[in-house]
């Protein structure tokens, strides 16, 4: 699903996030990616999100190497290959929870009535079909978080990217989330994650640890 081959990334002003990076993420994985701040984490996430370009290297996803493709076919690869899971959730203020979701399939070229049927689905999916129509000021936490997640995966993307998922929440709805994201694994998606928590880490079959923009582990 993702390979990185000799990756580096150097922003400018001459950091170098990420050195001589290789790496083979397999469909059907669960993994997590953990370090100290400034390890170089994000850049990581945002290489396989097609997000950015590595300075040096070639990153696959789904067997596109990213640097061969056009923006317009770099873009149309994030939106049918990958879902993405925020900290922050960012969520829009003042949509209900089904229109939230049913925009994640705004760029599919799907039609409304069908977007909204398929996102009540993913609602149901993640425990929420109770809450279409509450916003996200009237939900918990760990239900915005379920929100953003219904709406990362409406799309059915074989890849899930989340950005320190549970960073926001308690205990118990990070654990609540952390079983959903592993439901999602079971039911076949790749799902790779951010973390810094260790209880979070210490669930994950596989974690790459990143040091000073490298894999120490
Ligand atoms: P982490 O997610 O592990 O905290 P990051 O990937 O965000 O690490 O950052 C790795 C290094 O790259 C840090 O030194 C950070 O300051 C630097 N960095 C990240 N993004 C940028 C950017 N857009 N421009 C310049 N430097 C950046």
């Amino acid at each position: 699903m993702i390979t990185l081959d000799g990756v580096g990334k150097t922003y400018p002003g001459g950091v170098h996030a990420l050195r001589d990076v290789s790496l083979t993420i397999e469909a059907g994985e669960i993994v997590g990616i953990v370090g100290p701040s400034g390890s170089g984490k994000s850049t990581m996430l945002h290489l396989i999100g097609a997000l950015d370009l590595p300075t040096t290297g070639s990153v696959t996803i789904a067997g596109q190497q990213l640097s061969r493709l056009s923006d317009r076919r770099l873009s149309a690869l994030r939106g049918r290959a990958v879902g993405f899971v925020f900290q922050q959730f960012h969520l829009a203020a003042g949509v209900s929870a089904l229109d939230n979701v049913a925009d994640g399939l705004l760029y599919a070229g799907v039609a409304l009535r069908e977007r909204r049927r398929r996102a009540q689905h993913a609602l149901t999916r993640v425990g929420l079909g109770h809450r279409l129509t509450h916003r996200p000021h009237q939900l918990s936490g760990g239900e915005k978080q379920r929100v953003a997640i219904a709406r990362a995966v409406v799309g059915d993307p074989p890849l899930l990217l989340a950005d320190e998922p549970t960073g926001n929440l308690d205990s118990v709805s990070g654990a609540e989330i952390m079983h959903l994201l592993s439901d999602l694994h079971g039911a076949g998606t790749t799902v790779v994650i951010i973390t810094h928590d260790r209880d979070v880490a210490a669930g994950l079959p596989r974690r790459v640890e990143l040091r000073d923009g490298q894999v120490i582990a």
